[in-house]
């Protein structure tokens, strides 16, 4: 299948995944980078080409419009790009420029001959809505989607580029971003508090639970955005996080589709809740049918003494 991709993302392992997945479509892999380490990276990495924009004080969606530019001159029938803020942002101006179609956040791309077929979760992750999109296209794919291209022998030369950057957007200052929360993306072991809790202090049940066992403490979007009880960065679902730690355990959370989606990943899933209908126990690898006050202590004082 002769053609064309230019991949693109600000998260280096991403573009990788992204030069695996073009190269396993038998499309000719052209990486955009905005910086020299990246590129050399692209290059051992199975990039047919790779293409190096320095982009100094600039953001890299300023340069959007010369990408544009760089995917027309290089006769690309494809713009694919890691679903991260940053990639978010190009890819919707570089389709805007081109006036190419726009697919986000595909959680399955396959390239056929003359289209892309992408999947994706709707309705809050209740259904998956299957598109078929004429190329040339831009998708947006998030982390994980795709092997990683292996390490190639030959490795790609790696052409600066002169491209003038939008001076309408300007880089001011940067900080960092102060987390109030545990990361749950990378917690091994996640106790999850629900609406189940009747008030806020009775959330320290979760907690002692979660020192017991050596876990981190997240929430239901419910418990965070409603009752302000915990931060929103430890809120779990397909608005929160994504996690996959080795033992997630529920209390009080009913298991709306919404935040199964975002815990699906977990090896092993253990709930506890009054409602013995609740649809966390058909997510779940291990229930308790019980009042979280009277389980959960239980549970602390027997795991403490293992
Ligand atoms: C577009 C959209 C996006 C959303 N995104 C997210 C998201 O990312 N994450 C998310 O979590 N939600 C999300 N939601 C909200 C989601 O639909 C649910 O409303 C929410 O997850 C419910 O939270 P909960 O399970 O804590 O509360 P509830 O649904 O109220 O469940 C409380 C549970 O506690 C149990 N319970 C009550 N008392 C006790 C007790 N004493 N002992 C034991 N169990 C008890 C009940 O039986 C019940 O099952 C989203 C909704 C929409 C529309």
């Amino acid at each position: 299948m002769a053609g064309t991709f230019v991949v693109y993302s600000d998260k280096t392992a991403i573009a990788i995944e992204l030069i695996g997945f073009c190269r396993g479509s038998g499309k000719r892999a052209v990486a955009l980078a905005f910086d020299a380490a990246a590129a050399q990276e692209y290059a051992a990495r199975g990039a047919e080409r790779v293409l190096l924009i320095e982009c100094g004080q600039n953001l890299p969606e300023a340069y959007a419009k010369a990408v544009a530019g760089v995917l027309e001159r290089e006769g690309a029938e494809g713009f694919i790009v890691g679903s991260t803020v940053r990639g978010r942002e190009m890819a919707a101006r570089v389709a805007g420029y081109l006036e190419w179609p726009l697919v986000s956040d595909v959680s399955k791309l396959v390239c056929e001959e003359k289209e892309l077929v992408t999947e994706r979760p709707a309705y809050g992750g209740a259904v998956v809505q299957q598109e078929r999109v004429k190329l040339p296209a831009v998708v947006t794919v998030p982390a994980g989607k795709f092997e990683p291209a292996a390490t190639s022998g030959a490795g790609a030369e790696v052409v600066t580029l002169e491209a003038q950057p939008d001076e309408r957007t300007v880089l001011l200052e940067r900080a960092s971003v102060e987390k109030q929360g545990a990361d749950l993306g990378s917690a091994e072991k996640i106790v999850c508090a629900g609406m189940g809790f009747a008030k806020k202090e009775d959330l320290k049940l979760a907690f002692d639970l979660a020192a017991v066992i050596g876990a981190e403490v997240g929430c239901s979007r419910s418990v965070a955005e409603e009752r302000n009880w915990l931060p929103t960065d430890v809120y779990i679902g397909i608005s929160g996080a994504t996690v996959k730690p080795r033992l997630y355990l529920s209390i009080g959370v009913s298991g709306q589709v919404q935040h199964v989606v975002g815990i699906r990943d977990s090896r092993v899933i253990a709930a506890i809740d009054l409602n013995e209908n609740a649809p966390i126990f058909k997510a779940a690898d291990y229930g308790i049918v019980g009042d979280l006050y009277e389980v959960v202590p239980a549970l602390i004082e027997a795991l403490k003494n293992c």
